[in-house]
């Protein structure tokens, strides 16, 4: 009997799909079809094998109506601003979110569930209107997609300034990446 790539007092229960190496059952994600590791890149994989993540080649923007074609990484990430309107759409959420008439940036993405929530609750306590995109992916499908934070245009340089406050109220070794670096 194999053991676990990863933990070798463990009994292999399957092997990945993508890079054939063999996990016990903790160290496995059951796709659609088979069993893939948690590695990125065999997350990555398995996204793409299982069509029901993928959003289709062309969708309808929730927001305009127009005829949208998509790359592949929108289709992976769905998360995504229509050219047409100006729109961003997040498709993470069911139904599509669709942010109209304001613009947002992107001002700090992470994959770090306690940054994640430390920031909010740090944004919570000012009046900058924000939103958080890819959360719900997150809990999915970990390490593959940061959830982002997103403020509206006009508030970008005061996030900015709390961000920076927000940074110095942290220490230790950084998993984040803030985007204004
Ligand atoms: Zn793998
Ligand atoms: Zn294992
Ligand atoms: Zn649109």
């Amino acid at each position: 009997m194999e053991h676990c790539a990863n933990h070798p007092n463990r009994k292999a229960i399957s092997v990945c799909h993508n890079c054939g190496e063999a996990y016990c059952e903790a160290c496995l994600v059951e796709g659609n079809e088979y069993y893939y590791c948690r590695k990125p890149a065999c997350q990555d994989t398995m996204r793409l094998e299982s069509a029901a993540s993928l959003l289709p080649e062309v969708i309808i923007c929730p927001s305009c109506s127009s005829e949208l074609r998509l790359a592949k990484e929108e289709r992976v990430a769905r998360i995504f601003h229509c050219p047409e309107c100006e729109a961003y759409l997040d498709f993470t959420v069911n139904p599509p979110m669709v942010l109209k008439d304001k613009k947002y940036t992107e001002v700090f993405s992470s994959r770090n569930q306690g940054d994640i929530a430390l920031l909010k609750s740090f944004l919570d306590d000012s009046d900058i209107d924000y939103y958080v995109s890819g959360e719900d992916f997150l809990a999915v499908y970990p390490l593959i997609q940061p959830a982002k934070f997103f403020v509206r245009d006009d508030q970008v340089d005061e996030a900015k300034g709390l961000l920076k406050e927000f940074n110095a109220n942290l220490f230790g070794v950084s998993r984040r990446k803030n985007l204004e670096e």
